[in-house]
């Protein structure tokens, strides 16, 4: 049994919350469809996204340096950052040199990625994660299940009792409305005593160098309009989008095939330094360059980061987020994982390293096409994990057994006359067999399935038979 599947089975053991997992994010799904089918010309808007995200990445080092330009003409600070090591300590020195020690954080895949929450704690800086979702999973010291919704994962008990014992709200209480206030109260504090404010980025507008951040909560506008003198924001090399009439095109997309809302609640913009105040943005590469000249997995540079093709795919919802093991899972996640971003190896072994630990991801997939058919930058996402299969098989990355079986299963599969023998065979052996060799605790699959009689004869002989007579 693969990890992803040993892990999604821990997740199922709980059958009353993953069917409740399942139900929720497909109710998401179904809020997105609602919401998808009040535009008329959303296919247009599809085509136009993915398009421009093309002209982005065809021309990617030329569009950042015109952000570059941009941000520095307003009196922004741009670092670049090879990797997540450069990313931290570049944060790290501006921390440090001003003697900084309290830093409010929006949420951030990109953070994530860079294990950034662990690295400043590790070094003396106190980060506080103020979205709700995010700030609920730190307390428990868990990772994100979503990209969007991080603690999908979490029953409102779970999170009464996390309250309980981390900010003092009653024992026992799971209101929502009662929690949402005693987190409001607990990240006001922390709002009005930061000195700085790390925030993600979801669009980076190369025409005037702004920075565009979407969120629900207004957490990161808080986190940038409080007390923190310091602003940091944090962004992957493909975020670029060249023009605001680009922009509007992603704004249009986002919001609605995330949640299934018109728009995020605060979608701000972020241009010029405020009065007093210290504008500094990361730009990070981490693999994309190599992701960007790899000619099968280069479109998933154009991920948007909606969540959508997670609310849609079977298996996502009914094995959970963690199940991935990834920091961001689901159908794009088992795609970027094998490329990896690990620390402190070299990108040999580093690829090497991610490639075996995350080789059974692309197999966590029914190939069934509804994660691209939901991506709003058009994505090929199945057609990607299907290429993944055959590059990780042929470097021998997934276990003897299944190569052994899957090829033995594809000269079947070649060969009609096989085929048609095999299928014979199988047929009378399930008729006959013991219901013990199919169904007993070796077969996982006979275990959750119930095969249904098959028929006598098959298709083609029914269909030879039928025609003669
Ligand atoms: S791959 Fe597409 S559907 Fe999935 S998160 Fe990215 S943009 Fe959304």
């Amino acid at each position: 049994m693969s990890k992803h599947s040993k892990e999604g089975k821990k997740f199922l053991s709980d059958k009353s919350k993953a069917s409740w997992h399942d139900d929720t994010l497909w109710g998401v799904r179904k809020k997105r469809d609602r919401a998808v089918s009040m535009i008329d010309d959303w296919e247009v808007l599809r085509e136009r996204a993915s398009s421009v995200k093309e002209r982005v990445l065809d021309n990617l080092e030329e569009y950042i340096l015109q952000f570059e330009n941009s941000a520095r003409n307003n009196g922004v600070i741009v670092h670049r950052a090879k990797n997540g090591s450069e990313l931290n300590s570049i944060i790290l020195n501006l921390l440090k040199s001003r003697g900084f020690t309290r830093v409010v954080k929006s949420k951030s895949m990109l953070t994530e990625e860079c294990s950034l929450n662990h690295f400043l704690e590790y070094n003396g800086i106190e980060v506080v994660d103020t979205d709700l979702g995010e700030r609920i999973i730190q307390f428990r010291g868990e990772s994100p299940s979503h990209i969007v919704l991080p603690a999908i994962h979490l029953k409102r008990e779970e999170i009464g009792e996390t309250f309980h014992n981390r900010i003092g709200t009653p024992a026992g209480c799971s209101d929502p409305i009662q929690l949402t206030a005693a987190a409001r109260v607990h990240l006001r504090s922390k709002f009005l005593n930061a000195q700085a404010a790390i925030t993600g980025v979801n669009f980076a507008v190369a025409e005037s160098g702004t920075v565009v951040i979407c969120t629900n909560e207004g957490n990161a506008d808080m986190g940038l309009n409080a007390s923190a003198k310091l602003h940091i924001h944090c962004m992957g090399m493909e975020k670029i989008v060249p023009t605001f009439g680009d922009l509007a095109i992603f704004t249009r997309l986002l919001a609605r095939n995330a949640t299934g809302q018109a728009i995020t609640t605060y979608t701000s913009h972020y241009t010029l330094p405020d009065e007093d105040c210290e504008m500094h943005i990361v730009i990070l590469d981490n693999g994309r360059s190599e992701r960007l000249r790899n000619p099968i997995f280069r479109n998933s540079l154009k991920c948007i980061r909606c969540g959508a093709c997670m609310n849609t795919c079977p298996v996502y919802r009914r094995s959970g987020g963690h199940s991935y093991r990834y920091l961001i899972p689901g159908p794009i996640g088992s795609i970027i994982a094998p490329f990896g971003n690990c620390q402190n190896v070299s990108k040999k072994s580093q690829n090497n390293q991610n490639e075996r630990i995350y080789s059974d991801l692309p197999f966590a997939s029914s190939l069934c096409g509804s994660c691209s058919s939901v991506c709003p930058v058009k994505i090929d996402i199945h057609n990607q994990l299907y290429q993944w299969r055959q590059i990780l098989t042929r470097k021998k990355q997934v276990s003897p057994i299944k190569r052994v079986v899957m090829k033995f299963v594809g000269k079947i599969l070649a060969s009609h006359l096989l085929y048609s023998y095999a299928g014979k065979i199988a047929r009378l052996a399930i008729r006959i067999s013991p219901r013990v060799l199919i169904y007993n605790r070796l077969n996982a699959w006979g275990l959750e399935r119930e095969l249904p009689v098959p028929p006598k004869e098959s298709f083609n002989e029914w269909f030879r038979r039928t025609q003669k007579s």
